[in-house]
């Protein structure tokens, strides 16, 4: 395990694969197990569920890991009211109770879900195809996002800050939680996003009904028994499975509904805004962490060899379907011809497969409406581009999309966001520099670059010019860690604030001003 992942530059240690290893024995224990999503319904308990609608594990059409019901949404009213009262309820208590609880929590359900770590990580394979590798960092990412939001309780929500004020009068801003949040997230985390949004709300103080992505529903039902089980209140974390159509156009017109956090498509995000912006009631706040364009420059003083491990990495690891993938990648053209030759070496020794192998590299995509799509967007470039790089072919059975790179000689292909491991590669000569940037930035995202260059100046021009929320300099552009890298970005990308940063949590919380006459 270890070589082949050393010889692939994914930077795992020793330690972590000999984890993996022992991981690997208890997770076929556990893919052998079926798992049953078990409806959770904190307020009437009768006739709160749709029809059941079964889960298919993503890589083989055969493959039922478990079944999942819908929440359906006329009952949305008695879910808001239970996450309203829950709220009030924990409001009203002293803060430093309230908050010492919350934090005790978040620390419980982040041991609590490593002591959970082979189930969690076989049904990430499972459910969303994810990778090994990838699924052992998504598990590590919704720990880190617990452990880190619980602490930021004690930063923004302990003590009041105190305002100088005149002679006899005590002037103070505080924080407190809003109500009751609807968390929508994605299929591609389905834990860490799922878990790092509910951690937030919780932390800064409100109570939360979470909407996992339809297609992973049953890591998302484990991961909130497993909170309910550490004492998180079951009407501070409420579960509601389903259509998130149906379920956000109930929930969006609710009077107790206090904010929305959504990570998903920028498409979703705007019909969301849409709504909200309708609703009747008060106004909510929006949180929208979306998808990208993300670009990779590489100027002619780069060092081939470090740039097509980063290419790998980037535009292939988790199939391409991460929102900091890297889409587009633009070569100087006095190095161009080195690090496609380099690279499209280098594709030929991935491994496409089943995403149970330890040595697979780039597991399926998340269903067939998505490898259809990126099949479609293929065909377009066979006609428009030319092929560069290809993987050995992908299994014919499953939804495998074979990575592949083209160059490309306009941006064209690059209007919309194509979910999976498909790269764009253009070149540039130095005297185009600006057009360049001025063209990246005209996609109108602004997620992730990385750019690749000795010279400081050039590397400062291009970070300064493109506007993006991550930045990353001479390494890939994914990755972002909980509290060192935060993440989000502008524009098509994102609303912010930034997931895993120091800011995140007050978007979730409410600003007050005590003045009192001493
Ligand atoms: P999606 O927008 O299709 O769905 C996301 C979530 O929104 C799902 O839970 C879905 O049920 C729900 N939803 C869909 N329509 C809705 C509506 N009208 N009202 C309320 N909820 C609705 O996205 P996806 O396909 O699940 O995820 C992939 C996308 O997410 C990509 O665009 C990717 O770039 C983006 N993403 C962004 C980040 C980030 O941090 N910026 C992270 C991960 C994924």
């Amino acid at each position: 395990i270890y070589g082949k992942n050393r010889r692939n530059s994914h930077g795992i240690n020793l330690n972590i694969s000999l984890q993996r290893e022992l991981l690997f024995d208890d997770m076929r224990r556990w893919s052998s197990h079926q798992w049953e999503a078990r409806p959770i319904t904190a307020t009437t308990g009768k006739g709160a569920l749709l029809a059941d609608k079964p889960v298919i594990a993503p890589f083989t059409a055969q493959y039922q890991i478990g079944r999942s019901q819908w929440f359906n949404p006329d009952n949305i009213a008695a879910v808001m009211n239970a996450g309203a009262a829950g709220f009030e309820r924990w409001r009203l208590l002293a803060p430093r109770y309230a908050n010492q609880e919350r934090k005790a929590w978040l620390m419980l359900l982040a041991s609590a879900l490593e002591n959970h770590s082979a189930e969690l990580i076989t049904l990430c394979v499972l459910e969303a195809g994810k990778t090994v590798q990838d699924s052992i960092d998504e598990l590590r990412e919704a720990v880190d996002f617990c452990r880190y939001y619980a602490r930021q309780i004690d930063v923004h929500f302990a003590q009041p800050n105190k305002l100088t004020g005149p002679t006899g009068e005590c002037n103070e801003l505080y924080y407190e939680g809003r109500g009751v949040w609807l968390c929508i997230s994605p299929w591609n985390f389905p834990l860490a996003i799922f878990i790092g949004q509910i951690a937030a709300a919780l932390a800064a103080g409100n109570s939360v009904i979470a909407k996992p992505a339809e297609a992973t529903s049953l890591i998302a039902a484990r991961a909130v028994e497993i909170a309910h089980q550490v004492g998180i209140p079951k009407d501070l974390l409420q579960f509601l499975p389903g259509s998130g159509v149906d379920i956000g156009s109930a929930a969006f017109n609710d009077i107790n509904l206090a904010g929305v956090a959504f990570t998903g498509s920028h498409k979703t995000a705007r019909q969301i805004a849409l709504q909200l912006a309708q609703r009747n009631g008060a106004m909510v706040p929006f949180i929208a962490e979306t998808g990208g364009q993300n670009a990779m420059i590489v100027d002619s003083t780069a060092l081939p060899e470090q740039v097509v491990r980063d290419v790998l990495r980037s535009a292939f690891g988790s199939a391409g379907q991460r929102c900091s993938a890297l889409r587009v990648l633009c070569l100087q053209d006095d190095i161009a011809d080195e690090v496609i030759r380099l690279l499209s070496g280098a594709m030929l020794e991935l491994s496409v497969g089943d995403p149970l192998s330890l040595s697979t590299d780039v597991g399926p995509v998340i269903d067939s409406r998505a490898q259809h799509y990126l099949l479609r967007h293929i065909r377009w470039l066979e006609q428009h581009a030319k092929c560069v790089g290809k993987a050995p072919k992908a299994p014919e059975e499953g939804t495998f999309v074979t990575p592949v790179a083209y160059e490309i000689t306009d941006f064209e292909a690059l209007r919309e966001e194509h979910f999976g491991p498909i790269l764009h590669i253009y070149r540039y000569s130095a005297k185009s520099l600006n057009t360049l940037i001025s063209n990246i930035n005209s996609l109108g995202f602004g997620l992730t670059l990385s750019v690749h260059s000795r010279n400081p100046d050039t590397a400062s021009r291009i970070e300064r010019g493109i506007r993006v929320g991550n930045v990353y300099v001479n390494r890939d552009q994914i990755g972002a860690v909980v509290g060192v890298q935060p993440f989000g970005g502008m524009g098509l990308s994102g609303t912010g604030p930034k997931a895993g940063g120091p800011n995140y949590l007050l978007r979730f919380a409410t600003e007050r001003t005590r003045t009192i006459n001493t």
